[in-house]
């Protein structure tokens, strides 16, 4: 009798370790799918290069990049353009004062990541160009050049709100003609760390810096992105494009 239970109480404790060596493999298992679903396989964002529809920018997928060359020519009438192109026209806006700079053609290449991810360190995109718009014209960020006020500078922007640098010419705040074009709430561009820049409505509803993070973007489902991804949005109010920084690693630019 006393045996046999002590063989019973060997074999309830054998039992129990057993129990709790399984329950332990199945947390582990558990939190480790946890941990796939969190880090998520990085989008691929080659789905992307036929929205720039502009000949004047061209996108070439590799396995890990898209190389986005664009002579930066807004398709868009600009008082920018020189009197002679079939695209100038005269522009008189309230306060609008317009700055020494005309339009001309640039040879400006990003490469960006196919599969962008978010950067442990959090690079600033600096002076010039910062990202591309699907019409070939490229994206500067918040900061005028130095010695400049980038509040004043917005009275230099022309009837689509851009304005050049010299001959570069740029969008700082939403391309109008290109959310009246594809829609407020329409994938518009990417930035040089390979995530992309959507208009200022989601869902019918106005996105504001409140809803974004310190980048100036969030993730979630986008019509290009049935499974989610990271992207900015182009805001009503300051800083607009870009927040703190990329909010992934940024490619490489030459110009
Ligand atoms: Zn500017
Ligand atoms: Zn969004």
């Amino acid at each position: 009798m006393k045996k046999e239970n002590h063989f019973k109480r060997i074999l309830l404790s054998l039992m129990a370790a057993g129990l709790i060596v399984t329950s332990c493999d199945k947390a582990e298992d558990v939190i480790e799918e946890e941990e796939q679903q969190q880090s998520e396989t990085p989008a691929d964002i080659s789905v992307l290069a036929d929205k720039f529809y502009s000949d004047d920018v061209t996108v070439q997928v590799t396995d890990d990049e898209l190389i986005i060359t664009t002579k930066d020519l807004p398709d868009h009438k600009s008082v920018y353009y020189s009197q002679n192109d079939p695209l100038y026209e005269f522009y008189q806006g309230q306060d609008f004062r317009q700055n020494p700079g005309q339009i001309g053609e640039q040879n400006i290449v990003l490469t960006v990541p196919r599969y962008p991810e978010e950067a442990s360190n959090h690079q600033s995109p600096g002076l010039g160009p910062m990202g591309v718009a699907i019409n070939s014209v490229v994206f500067f960020n918040q900061e005028a050049a130095p010695g400049d006020d980038i509040f004043e500078e917005l009275y230099t922007f022309d009837q689509y709100d851009g304005h050049p640098a010299g001959d570069q010419y740029h969008y700082h705040i939403e391309p109008s003609w290109l959310t009246e074009l594809k829609g407020s709430d329409a994938f518009l561009g990417v930035l040089l760390d390979g995530f992309p820049v959507y208009g200022p409505m989601e869902d019918q509803v106005e996105v504001t810096n409140d809803d974004l993070d310190d980048y100036h973007g969030h993730f979630g489902v986008t019509a290009d992105f049935p499974d989610g991804i990271y992207h900015y949005h182009i805001t009503v109010d300051y800083p607009w494009i870009n927040g703190d920084g990329y909010y992934g690693t940024p490619g490489t630019k030459t110009q």
